[in-house]
């Protein structure tokens, strides 16, 4: 069912639990179909292969199989709230994730929202200006802005009898693509900060879960998440890899 077609049905629904995802219990991604042969090749040839493109890394999860089976509409749940929780849930903890590193994000250590080797996000502002700015401080607008919007009862209601606004599924579209890149930029830049805390089996899974949520209800657009070809984003061909493993769709 299409998230975007499901504007105008009956938007009545019990209030939101702050409900967590379902904990899987600890395995790993299942390598046995991949065949390294089978990709095409990187357009980012001359950059050394990140880290999270390595083995056994690429592969370490807390989930086993296809994330599609996490991500499907529960029975007699409504689909507006199915995507507010589990956006509360991705925002909640990635900013968890980033608070973890944020002492390893600097105005020194990222003087730009770099995501890829030739990629850094700009941001605009009050001016319509697009302006590069560091990535602590790009995150910190992120972060503060998808909280204000999660915290405002006119954008994500939680009480009972108040409907979501028309403009919920655009609103939530561009969380998420804001979210993407603040993903893209750990994964760029602090990977190996989430190797040396052991994490890289939970924050694969996060962001698996959260890219195959949002391929499922179209909040994800492709060329946001796979870049230009002269400007490609790192984690696309992650992606790219997870899709080959078969843990995600295509
Ligand atoms: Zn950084």
């Amino acid at each position: 069912m299409s998230f975007f077609n499901s504007i105008g049905r009956s938007m009545t629904r019990a209030p939101r639990n702050a409900k967590r995802s379902p904990t899987p219990t600890s395995a790993t991604f299942s390598p046995v179909e991949y065949n390294s042969n089978s990709t095409p090749p990187s357009p980012v040839v001359a950059a050394p292969k990140p880290l999270y493109l390595c083995s056994p890394f690429v592969e370490a999860a807390l989930v086993k199989g296809n994330f599609k089976t996490i991500v499907m509409l529960p029975k007699y749940v409504d689909i507006m709230e199915w995507v507010a929780v589990n956006i509360f849930d991705f925002y909640t903890n990635l900013n968890e994730f980033y608070g973890v590193i944020t002492e390893c994000c600097t105005q020194q250590t990222c003087p730009t929202m770099s995501a890829g080797s030739v990629l850094n996000y700009t941001w605009i502002n009050q001016d319509r200006k697009s302006v590069h700015l560091p990535a602590p401080t790009y995150i910190d607008y992120v972060m503060t802005w998808a909280q204000n919007l999660l915290d405002d009862e006119s954008v994500f209601p939680t009480k009972s009898g108040r409907d979501f606004p028309q403009s919920f599924p655009s609103t939530v579209k561009h969380v998420y693509r804001q979210l993407l890149r603040v993903f893209a930029h750990i994964y760029h830049a602090h990977y190996h900060q989430i190797l040396h805390l052991r994490s890289e089996p939970h924050f694969n899974s996060l962001f698996a879960h959260f890219l195959a949520f949002g391929r499922e209800y179209e909040l994800l657009e492709m060329k946001d998440l796979k870049g230009s070809s002269s400007a490609p984003v790192g984690v696309g061909a992650l992606w790219e890899r997870w899709r080959d493993m078969g843990i995600l769709d295509g």
